[in-house]
């Protein structure tokens, strides 16, 4: 613990080395976004946020103000208890039932975070019998479910689909049950699982199969109804599909999609829902009009592929760095270390740009990027902008490069 304040704050020194003067005392990090519109405004500048995840510019969309609204003045905010005993609301079962239409399952369940529905299920699922394989790229609350879950665990290099099928190989005889665990989307590199192949995988080694649809409900697929609509696969041949409310959905909590009777075992026995409350009254309503929203513009979609595409050709004509992104939505630009990260941030930040770095911690240690969260909201106008102050921001360095940092 110690030694994580001390790299918490050797991330910060740095970025203040980096010669950050746009922020509070040139900490990239915890930049409050409502002070830097502000400031923008009273400035005359102009503002672009690619560190949010309002994938199709909803966030503002008055169909979820008002719903959230109602909710308010009707039941309050809290949903005050959890739902087992208590916590129960109407637009509980409402929403769920159109989520699971939605992604095409038979049923669905919300739980309060996105971070625990991933812990709480992965760690809950399987026993010291079982064997659980995950994608090594995995967001952390995917690892920390494998790290508190009896059941051997195995990671396969990243989408790598030939050494997936070697852990199946050599694992899959000796346990009882095995699950495969993926992001379809994957939240760093902005490049999709193999899903067709996976589901293969899948059937041929008879596993369970978890999808993290975090980040690709509302981007993939053609109304945005995920991986599943993206490769034209059936929904119900995925055991578990995860999900969360806090980025298409502009709100908050997290979900899970699976066949009825998974469910009905976890609304009694799931720790992550049985024992904490249930999802905020205000915040489902806000999801359920949010899901409305992106049912009645679909058009929202293609804006958001149109405008991710733009991004990851721009950037890739301008020399930079974007890894293995496929143009949906997350488009990641890589740096040679740290200290450039930070002021390219800077620097973008200084241009009304606001992209936050990426360094340790978030990413291995060599490998610090700036991420972009593109929005259907963004125009052409301001890719290009973004784009061409990466592009000169680089060129300079090749001039001269960063100074050396302590
Ligand atoms: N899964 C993935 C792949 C994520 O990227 C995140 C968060 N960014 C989560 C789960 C957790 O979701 P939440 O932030 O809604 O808790």
């Amino acid at each position: 613990m110690a030694s994580d304040f001390s790299l918490a704050g050797h991330i910060v020194r740095r970025a203040r080395l980096a010669g950050s003067s746009v922020l509070e005392n040139g900490n990239p990090f915890f930049a409050p976004l409502d002070r830097l519109q502000a400031e923008a405004k009273r400035d005359g500048g102009p503002f672009t946020s690619f560190a949010n995840y309002d994938y199709l510019g909803i966030s503002d969309h008055a169909a979820i103000r008002d719903a959230a609204h109602q909710a308010l003045d009707r039941v309050g905010v809290g949903a005050l208890g959890s739902r087992l005993v208590g916590g129960e609301r109407l637009i509980h079962g409402t929403f769920e039932k159109a989520l699971a239409e939605f992604v095409g399952s038979e049923s669905a369940l919300t739980l309060v975070s996105g971070y625990l529905t991933n812990l709480t299920t992965i760690s809950h699922l399987l026993g010291k019998r079982d064997l659980i394989i995950y994608d090594e790229l995995s967001h952390n609350s995917i690892m920390a479910g494998v790290g508190s879950c009896k059941a051997t665990s195995v990671e396969f290099r990243h989408n790598d689909m030939e050494h997936l099928r070697h852990v199946l190989s050599e694992q899959r005889a000796n346990h009882r049950n095995c699950l495969i665990v993926v992001e379809s989307l994957y939240s760093m590199d902005g490049d999709i699982a193999n899903l067709p192949e996976i589901l293969k995988l899948k059937d041929e080694f008879q596993s369970w199969l978890l999808v993290d649809e975090a980040h690709s409900i509302g981007v993939l697929g053609k109304t945005g109804r995920g991986i599943c609509e993206h490769f034209g696969e059936d929904p119900s041949r995925i055991d578990l599909i995860i999900g969360t409310l806090s980025k298409t959905f502009v709100s908050c909590g997290g979900f899970i999609c699976a066949q009825k009777p998974v469910l009905e075992w976890m609304r009694f026995l799931l720790p992550g829902f049985v024992y904490s409350v249930g999802l905020p009254p205000v915040i489902a309503a806000a999801a359920g009009a949010a899901l409305q929203v992106i049912k009645d513009e679909p058009q929202r979609v293609g804006k958001l592929r149109d405008n991710a595409v733009r991004f990851l050709t721009k950037a890739k004509e301008a020399g930079l760095s974007t890894g293995p992104a496929e143009g949906y939505a997350i488009v990641p630009i890589h740096f040679p270390d740290m200290k450039t990260t930070m002021m390219a941030s800077d620097h973008l930040l200084k241009n009304g740009i606001y992209a936050p770095p990426i360094v340790q911690v978030g990413v291995p240690k060599g490998l610090p990027r700036i991420r972009f969260f593109i929005s259907a909201r963004h125009s052409f106008e301001e890719i290009d902008r973004t784009v061409e102050t990466l592009r000169s921001f680089s060129a300079s360095l090749s001039k001269s490069p960063a100074p050396e940092l302590a």
